[in-house]
C-alpha cells in the first residue's frame, strides 16, 4: 500500500537550481573537478562582524523561541533601513521576518491568493515563483519578454495579459535569472497599469544592493502614490551579505497582510532561528563596507563574463544591470550534434555540458525560457575563466 500524495503537491517540481547544484556536488564528491556556475549564492564568507554577532548571541543565551514574526530589534532595523535608503515609511508591525526570502514569498502568496486567482509572472522568471504560486492554489500566467528589450515586461504586454481573474503582478528587479534591471520609466509605466487595473504587486527586491555601473534601483512603491498599499516587498540578507545558509528574509506589507503572515508563521514554523536573527541585525545595522567590497568584485566578474559571452560565436546575453547571473542565448547551438550527441533543448545542452566539460549551469527551460542557459558569476574569477574556456571548447566540438 502506498500513501497517496495530496493533489496540490502531485505536480510540484523540485527546484531546478538546487537540483543542478546537487548534481554538481555529486560529481565533485566522486572526485571530479567541477566548474560550478549553477547556484546563485555568494562565494564570499559571511563578514566577520556578522558571525561575531551570532557568537555573541549564543554566549548571551539567545537560543530560545523569539516572537514568531521576528525579534522587534530586527523589524525596527529593517524598516529604518528601507526608510533611509528608499524613503519608504513602514511601521514595524508591517514587517515579518521569515526563514529566508523563499519562505516569505510562500507565506505572502498563501495569505493573499485564492484558488483560481491569476498571478502574472514575466518570463524568464526565478524557478520557485510558479511552483509557489501553484501551491497556494492560484494560477501563474506567464508572459514571455524579449531579449531585445532586456527581458523587461512592457506596460502593453501587461495590459494584454490582464483578465477579470488577475490579482497580482510579480516583479523581480534586478532579475534572477537575467540580471536585467527595470529603469524608472519602465516601472512607472507598469505602475500606471497596476493602479488603473487595481492589481496587487509582489516586488522581490532581494538583489536591490547588487547594482552595476550607472544603473539605479527603484523600490516599486516609490514610483507612484497609492502603490505602497497594494505592494508586498520581499527581501533578505542572503545575497547582500553572503548569508544564504542563515535563512533570514522578510516581508514589508500592508499591516493586515503582515499580521496574517505572522499568524501563519506562528502556526507553521514559529520564529526563524534566533541566532540568525541577531546575525541579520548586525548585518543590517553594522558597517556596510562589506557590501561595497563584494559588489566591486561581482562587478569585475560581470564585465569579464559579458566579454566572454560576446567572444564566443553564437552566444549573446542581455545587459546585466544587477544581481549575479548571466542568462545567455544558446539558440544557434541547438539542433546540432556535439561529438555525435544530438542536442535539441537547453536541458540536454546543460546536462551534456556538465557530463563532458564538468561545467554546471542551469537550463533556461527551468526559468520558463527555452533556448537559454543561466550562469551564476557568484564564483571565483578562476572558476569563471575555466568554465568559459570549456564552454567555448564544447561549442567548437
Ligand atoms: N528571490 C530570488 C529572486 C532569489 O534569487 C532567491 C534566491 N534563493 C530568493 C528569492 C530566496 O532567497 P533566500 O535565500 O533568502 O530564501
Ligand atoms: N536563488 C538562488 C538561485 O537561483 C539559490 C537557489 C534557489 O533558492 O533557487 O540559484
Amino acid at each position: 500500500m502506498t500513501i497517496a500524495l495530496s493533489k496540490i503537491v502531485q505536480n510540484m517540481q523540485p527546484s531546478a537550481t538546487l537540483a543542478m547544484a546537487a548534481k554538481a556536488k555529486e560529481l565533485k564528491a566522486s572526485g571530479e573537478t567541477v566548474y560550478d556556475l549553477s547556484l546563485g549564492e555568494p562565494d564570499f564568507k559571511t563578514p566577520e562582524h556578522i558571525c561575531q554577532a551570532a557568537i555573541d548571541a549564543l554566549a548571551a543565551g539567545r537560543t530560545h523561541y523569539t516572537v514568531a514574526s521576528g525579534i522587534p530589534e530586527l523589524k525596527k532595523a529593517v524598516v529604518e533601513e528601507y526608510q533611509k535608503r528608499c524613503g519608504l515609511t513602514y511601521a514595524p508591525t508591517s514587517c515579518v521576518i521569515s526563514n529566508g526570502a523563499k519562505h516569505a514569498l510562500h507565506n505572502a502568496f498563501f495569505c493573499t491568493l485564492d484558488p483560481g486567482d491569476e498571478v502574472i509572472i514575466p518570463a524568464p522568471y526565478w524557478v520557485s515563483y510558479a511552483e509557489l504560486v501553484k501551491l497556494s492554489g492560484a494560477v501563474p500566467v506567464i508572459i514571455q519578454t524579449d531579449q531585445a528589450n532586456n527581458f523587461k515586461l512592457t506596460a502593453e504586454a501587461l495590459r494584454q495579459a490582464i483578465t477579470p481573474k488577475t490579482r497580482m503582478l510579480l516583479l523581480c528587479s534586478p532579475s534572477n535569472p537575467t540580471g536585467s534591471i527595470y529603469r524608472k520609466e519602465d516601472l512607472e509605466a507598469l505602475a500606471d497599469v497596476v493602479l488603473e487595473k487595481n492589481l496587487f504587486v509582489l516586488a522581490d527586491e532581494i538583489y536591490d544592493r547588487l547594482i552595476y555601473g550607472d544603473n539605479k534601483f527603484y523600490s516599486f512603491p516609490t514610483l507612484r502614490d497609492g502603490l505602497q498599499e497594494r505592494t508586498i516587498l520581499v527581501n533578505g540578507v542572503s545575497k547582500t551579505y553572503a548569508m544564504t545558509g542563515w535563512r533570514i528574509g522578510w516581508t514589508l506589507a500592508p499591516e493586515n497582510i503582515a499580521k496574517k503572515m505572522a499568524s501563519l508563521q506562528s502556526q507553521e514554523t514559529s520564529n526563524p532561528c534566533s541566532i540568525s536573527q541577531y546575525a541579520a541585525l548586525a548585518a543590517v545595522t553594522g558597517d556596510q563596507s562589506c557590501v561595497a567590497t563584494m559588489l566591486a568584485e561581482f562587478s569585475k566578474r560581470r564585465d569579464y563574463v559579458a566579454g566572454r559571452v560576446a567572444g564566443i560565436p553564437g552566444l549573446s546575453c542581455p545587459e546585466m544591470g544587477g544581481a549575479f547571473y548571466c542568462f545567455f542565448n544558446i539558440k544557434e547551438h541547438l539542433g546540432r550534434k556535439y561529438n555525435g550527441v544530438q542536442i535539441d533543448n537547453s536541458e540536454q545542452w546543460c546536462l551534456e555540458l556538465l557530463a563532458k566539460k564538468k561545467v554546471a549551469t542551469v537550463m533556461g527551460s527551468a526559468f520558463g525560457a527555452e533556448g537559454y542557459a543561466r550562469a551564476s558569476f557568484a564564483t571565483s574569477m578562476d572558476n569563471l575563466a575555466m568554465a568559459f574556456d570549456r564552454i567555448a571548447e564544447f561549442l567548437a566540438e
